[in-house]
């Protein structure tokens, strides 16, 4: 029992140097920058998908009390985006370079692309979770975030970190190919 205890303590104190070097993201809109997006959100089961620019923002390091550090992403005002394709699952947009993106996400399932296809709510509906083509559209930009805005008030940071390859799995989690 004891041995277990002294294992346990050094794989604690492993994990905390490990985490010493993380950083952890923050994303913050401005109330005038949620005001004007919360506006322009409607819960309508047939819209397409949205897209802004991100005019201002400021980026803010700090390092963190225990080690590592806090990135902190203020976006300070946004415009709505020249789109050239849209529709209930995707819009069609290009931020000048150095401009990151903000899309938005429906409140609504939609079977097929055609706003026919789509119903109130449902398992698609309210999505905050970035598509592999929003990441891969993050990556080829070379941005540091992205935003999707997924409900009225709900707004989602990503970052380029989190498109990462896999961990290789060890041999005794399974059986997975
Ligand atoms: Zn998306």
């Amino acid at each position: 029992m004891l041995a277990c205890t002294a294992l346990l303590a050094i794989v604690f104190v492993a994990g905390a140097r490990e985490l010493d070097a993380q950083t952890v993201r923050y994303g913050v809109l401005d109330d005038s920058v949620s005001a004007q997006l919360r506006a322009a959100w409607t819960d309508d089961s047939t819209q397409s998908e949205r897209a802004y620019c991100i005019q201002r923002a400021r980026i803010a390091s700090r390092p963190a009390l225990g080690g590592g550090s806090d990135s902190i992403f203020r976006v300070l005002a946004v415009r709505p985006a020249v789109t050239t394709g849209q529709d209930p699952n995707h819009v069609q947009f290009e931020c000048a370079p150095g401009t990151p993106e903000l899309h938005t996400h429906t409140p609504a399932t939609c079977l097929t692309d055609d706003a026919g296809s789509c119903r109130a709510d449902g398992p698609l509906a309210y999505s905050c979770q970035p598509s592999r083509s929003d990441y891969e559209e993050l990556i080829a930009r070379g941005d540091q975030y992205g935003i999707i805005q997924c409900d009225r008030r709900a707004f989602r940071f990503y970052y380029p970190s989190e498109y990462a390859a896999a961990p290789q799995r060890s041999r005794s989690t399974g059986s997975a190919p």
